[in-house]
């Protein structure tokens, strides 16, 4: 049987940091719900020590993932980012803390002010703290592909030795060159006493678009878990895309002695829900999920692909689930239905929540005749939209067109149930909605991205707006908005947007 590699998954942490793509607690355990059904083995929830909403949100990842997966905390070296992070895991049967500094030269003294040695003294303090805690402690690397080969492994030796079950090596900044990476990773794997005895980790960001190939050196040079987001997610240029990772292993597996247990005709499934809730879109000739990943222009390609799928595809779509189903609902598919095609989508509801979705449901056969996969998420994620919100739209009533004035009539309920019926006129119909939007909200942002999209194919599909505003101190918020009338869409993402940056705002605070 060839090694087992253990899937780290971090889209909740290092791919939340990727600016504009905050979640709160509710997206993220939609997602993590996700992740275990694609059968990850560890799930990095987040960062108890940064706000209230992170130490939530650890904790109920915790208690939804029971047995299913290990759920892994973020800290650095302090007593107090451990014991939030011991805390906020309390909830978990599978605890993990990941525990961490900086070992470069730069770090230690432009970053930390610390000798090599305060270093080392720090590492074995903290690691031996967190393991007074929780059994299972992950000691990372930050910035290794940068560091000085001999004093990385002596910072793993003082994690070993004190105890550390896993060790992770970083290349936080994307620096390194795979035959480099894997050099550095060696250089641990012979240097460090005892490391056969705990698990070597490996953790790639794509600076240089080199991510997954670093993951994959990382692999050869002996790592058993590698650290990962969905799409690619994470701070600047990103994390190792989970679902290139994994497919390259399915692919190599002989080559490289290697499997993981992820389900793979999850992987498409994870892109799209990942995108829709953050808002970080996939590009289309993105690896593995793009849509056009396994798309063939007419002609020599086409031909090729038609006459044997292996011509020009090293990966079955299907293995992937990148071939949708083709399960098509109308106003005449009853209950049954509709709750038989949630289901294999991997939703579940209460009776009076199916209820709620059923009518929703209805109302969109009425309007478009042919309901698809992606037409049914859209209408759970706008009703949890608007179970969390702060501000709702009622209604909107538009008046444009060449000569008239744009002007927008909207109604917005406020959290304490009182209606506002506000107009303003503006340049277009989108324009004028957010300026009557801005009369009743009681915080400021700038509208820096507008995209629409449709959701589905057809001329009646559903157009999905999503927006980035940033508000006054530089933060970047994402608001998406579904309808069938792309103004209404743009209206509901903007204040989307506003609620998401009012919660988030409020989560830091504590409330
Ligand atoms: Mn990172």
């Amino acid at each position: 049987m060839s090694r087992r590699i253990a899937i780290f998954d971090t889209t909740l942490r290092d791919g939340e940091q990727s600016p504009g793509a905050s979640m709160n607690a509710e997206e993220k355990l939609v997602i993590a719900r996700q992740l275990i059904r694609l059968g990850v083995d560890v799930i990095e929830a987040g960062f108890p020590v940064f706000s209230p909403g992170e130490f939530r949100a650890v904790q109920e990842i915790g208690q939804l993932a029971g047995d299913s997966c290990v759920v892994c905390a973020m800290a650095r070296t302090t007593k107090q980012d451990i014991d939030a992070a011991a805390e906020a895991l309390k909830t978990a049967k599978r605890p993990r803390i990941n525990l961490g500094i900086g070992v470069s030269q730069v770090h230690l003294t432009q970053k930390l002010g610390m000798s090599e040695d305060e270093c080392l003294a720090c590492i074995s303090e903290m690691v031996a703290y967190a393991k007074g805690l929780v059994p299972d402690v992950q000691f990372y690397a930050e910035d290794a592909g940068r560091a000085n080969r001999d004093f990385l492994v002596r910072a793993v030796q003082a994690a070993v030795d004190a105890g550390a079950t896993v060790i992770d090596l970083a290349d936080t900044t994307g620096y390194c060159l795979p035959d480099e990476w894997a050099a550095a990773m060696r250089a641990v794997v012979e240097g460090v006493r005892g490391i056969e005895n705990v698990t070597l980790s490996v953790h790639a960001h794509n600076d240089l678009g080199m991510a997954t190939a670093n993951t994959i050196a990382g692999v050869r040079a002996g790592a058993t878990q590698v650290e990962c987001t969905i799409n690619g997610l994470g701070e600047r240029a990103g994390n190792a895309a989970l679902e290139e990772v994994v497919m390259a292993i399915a692919v190599h597996g002989e080559l490289l002695d290697a499997h993981t247990d992820i389900k793979t005709t999850e992987l498409m499934r994870a892109s799209r829900l990942v995108s829709r809730i953050t808002g970080m879109s996939v590009q289309s000739n993105k690896a593995v999920v793009g849509t056009n990943a396994f798309a063939h222009s007419p002609g020599v390609h086409q031909d090729g692909v038609l006459k044997a799928p292996e011509i020009y595809e090293i990966m079955d779509p299907a293995e992937v689930g990148a071939v949708g189903s083709e399960v098509i609902l109308s106003a005449r598919s009853g209950r049954a239905a509709l709750s038989s095609r949630l289901s294999d989508l991997g939703y579940e509801f209460e009776d009076a929540e199916f209820e709620d979705v059923y009518q929703l449901f209805l109302e969109m056969a009425d309007q478009k005749k042919e309901v698809y996969d992606e037409d049914l998420e859209s209408i759970i994620q706008e009703r949890e939209r608007d179970v969390t919100a702060v501000y709702t739209l009622n209604a909107l009533q538009i008046q444009c067109g060449d000569p008239l004035v744009p002007t927008a009539v909207a109604t917005i309920t406020d959290e304490v149930g009182v209606k506002h019926v506000v107009s303003a006129t503006g340049t277009g119909p989108v324009d004028a909605s957010y300026k009557a939007i801005d009369r009743v909200v009681a915080v400021h942002g700038d509208l820096t991205e507008f995209a629409v999209k449709a959701i589905t194919r057809g001329i009646d599909a559903i157009g999905e707006v999503v927006v980035r505003v940033t508000a006054d101190d530089g933060m970047v918020y994402v608001g998406r908005g579904s309808d069938n009338d792309i103004i209404v869409s743009a209206a509901k993402a903007y204040v989307n947007a506003i609620n998401r940056m009012i919660q988030t705002s409020r989560a830091r605070n504590g409330r």
